[in-house]
């Protein structure tokens, strides 16, 4: 299999997991450059105009003939209300009479007319602060897409007809195409664009095909019939892997489908050990689209809210209505399941530009997260103040990031006492109750946990950054990547010493890092006395089922064992030993 030609190995965005192996389908879709823009006589604006009308027909047609099947399917009638928007569009009647007005007016044929016109439309969503209207903007984009292909005589490929089980292969694929592909023959998807927030990615995840967005130019790299490996979790793409490939994927796919079956049974199962000892499974977010999947998978909340996704990709900061709106949407469709907000961790390696930021020597341990709050007092006021107002509508606790003292606690506490007096003092609803906690993500603040345990109601350790800042380890350069080590005994003392200073003082600690997500090391958080574990979706069950396997007390065993090890492989190699002996799978 593709044994003459080179690999290719591609880093994207995976925006739905799971493996497939199988050969591409390559549809080159890339942006539709109408062939012939041309000027054309008085008379025959008409016929142009008779033209398009019939290219609109032609597409509403198409789009409803797909609308129809999925209903009559039974299958992906989630997503009718998508197909309806798409249709909305072609009955648009600023679409349509400013596309007619162009043709008569300047005298232009219709392919032109039709893309001054979505330039005309699209400008006005892009300039939009909504990060979801902003998507909806390449929604009028493939249906006007799909209109000038029509216009230009071309078809439409139909993914529902392709006739051999395939990993398509598009420069962008609009949410029709990906609604199309429950029950077809189409395994995963690869696009050169896309982000987590497309529709197309949105759908993806909830008929569960693998995909792979953003990979930029994989339609330049693939050629139809290449054999290519898909690991929508990881967002590898392989082409054209060797033989050995094959089969080291082949065994991963099928213990990940097969464990992936087993998993559901404990979907309402509680989430303790075998002698009765809960631990509380959460999810990460960093948008609300991500809360459905979270709560299929059976979340008991969210135990980290990455704020910053608001700031991100825009030119103003966002306001406080802003804030509250997405938070109350958020604590809203959790319905009374706590939900910890984390306050602004930007700077460092996620500059906003807008706030022009010195370029820094040591970005991760300069100016960032609550740092950089202190910097911007009303930046942080106004996020503090809609994340007070949200409260009123769900179970809403609030997070400060980075925290490496005492005084910084207080110091970031005084400014929630003042958000809330001026609330008070404004008449305005918020949980005087709120829960305020921080991140332990830096060794000074382990070292202190006790100090900082008095004055907080919660603890979540961070242990992304704490490795970084613990081993002196970039999290994100991959020549000192071998050292960045999860069970140094280092990590697992400093684990230790936070866990023991939350439980004296009878507050919860939690691990939101990505260390929680790996069910090995739910053996030893439990053995630590941790109380919550926060991670994304597709690593509750698996978190779940390692729980449910285990008591309590022989997990206190296995870490008396582990910590008199020395060395982090002895330490992997010890946990994954008494996993065996619990969990049948590796994942
Ligand atoms: C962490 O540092 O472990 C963490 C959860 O935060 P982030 O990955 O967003 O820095
Ligand atoms: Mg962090």
């Amino acid at each position: 299999m593709g044994k003459e030609k080179n690999s290719i190995l591609l880093k994207g965005l995976g925006v739905s997991g799971g493996i497939v192996i199988a050969k591409a389908y390559l549809i080159e879709r890339g942006k539709i450059e109408p062939a012939g823009y041309c000027h054309i006589d008085s008379r025959a604006t008409e016929n142009e105009i008779d033209r398009f009308t019939a290219a609109l027909q032609e597409s509403h047609d198409q789009i409803s003939r797909i609308k129809t099947k999925l209903e009559t399917d039974g299958h992906g009638k989630d997503h009718i209300a998508i197909i309806d928007s798409h249709l909305m569009i072609f009955q648009d009647q600023m679409l349509i009479d400013d596309t007619i007005k162009v043709i008569r007016e300047e005298k232009i044929n219709a392919e032109w007319a039709l893309k001054k016109v979505l330039k005309t439309l699209t400008d006005i969503f892009d300039s939009m602060d909504d990060e979801y209207l902003k998507e909806r903007s390449s929604d009028i984009e493939h249906s006007v897409n799909r209109i000038l292909v029509n216009l230009m005589g071309s078809k439409h490929v139909n993914l529902a007809d392709i006739e051999e089980p395939s990993v398509v292969v598009a420069h962008d694929l609009d949410p029709s195409d990906t609604a199309q592909m429950a029950r077809s023959n189409v395994l995963a998807f690869l696009t050169d664009v896309g982000g987590r927030t497309s529709h197309t990615a949105i759908i993806a995840r909830s008929l569960e095909i693998p995909a792979v967005v953003g990979l930029e130019s994989v339609t330049h790299q693939v050629e139809p019939g290449d054999t290519v490996i898909i690991d929508g979790t990881t967002g590898t793409v392989i082409i054209n892997p060797s033989d050995n490939v094959i089969a080291v994927y082949e065994k991963r796919k099928e213990r990940f489908e097969e464990f992936g079956r087993t998993l559901f049974d404990y979907k309402d199962l509680p989430c303790e050990t075998t002698d009765g000892e809960h631990v509380e499974l959460l999810g990460n977010i960093e948008m609300v689209e991500e809360l459905d999947s979270l709560l299929e998978h059976g979340a008991e909340g969210i135990g980290l809210y990455r704020s910053e996704f608001l700031y991100m990709n825009k030119s103003v900061l966002p306001t406080e209505e802003e804030h509250v709106e997405a938070y109350r949407k958020v604590a809203a469709k959790m319905s009374g399941k706590p939900v910890i907000i984390r306050t602004l961790d930007i700077g460092g390696d996620k500059p906003l530009k807008h706030l022009n930021m010195e370029e820094e020597a040591n970005p991760a341990m300069g100016l960032r997260a609550i740092r950089l709050c202190f910097q911007w007092p009303d930046l942080f006021k106004t996020q503090l103040r809609g994340i007070l107002r949200a409260s009123a509508f769900g179970k809403v606790k609030v997070m400060f990031p980075m925290i490496s003292g005492v005084q910084e606690l207080r110091r970031s506490k005084a400014v929630f006492e003042e958000a809330k007096a001026e609330l008070r003092e404004e008449g305005i609803d918020f949980d005087e109750e709120m829960e305020v906690g921080i991140m332990i993500e830096i060794p000074s603040a382990a070292a202190i946990a006790d100090l900082l345990a008095a004055e907080s109601d919660f603890f979540s350790i961070g242990t992304n950054d704490l490795l970084q800042y613990t081993l002196a380890v970039d999290r994100v350069n991959e020549h000192v990547a071998y050292l960045y080590e999860p069970s140094h005994p280092a990590v697992l003392r400093i684990i230790r010493q936070v866990a023991e200073a939350a439980n004296e003082a009878g507050i919860s600690v939690g691990v939101c890092g990505e260390m929680a997500g790996e069910p090995i090391y739910a053996l030893l958080f439990l053995g630590l006395g941790i109380t919550h574990l926060s991670m994304g979706s597709s690593s509750i069950l698996r978190v779940k089922k390692l729980i449910r396997s285990v008591s309590a007390a022989d997990a206190r065993d296995i870490c008396d064992e582990l910590f008199k090890l020395k060395t982090a492989p002895e330490i992997e190699s010890y946990l994954t030993l008494r996993m065996k002996d619990l969990y049948d799978e590796e994942f």
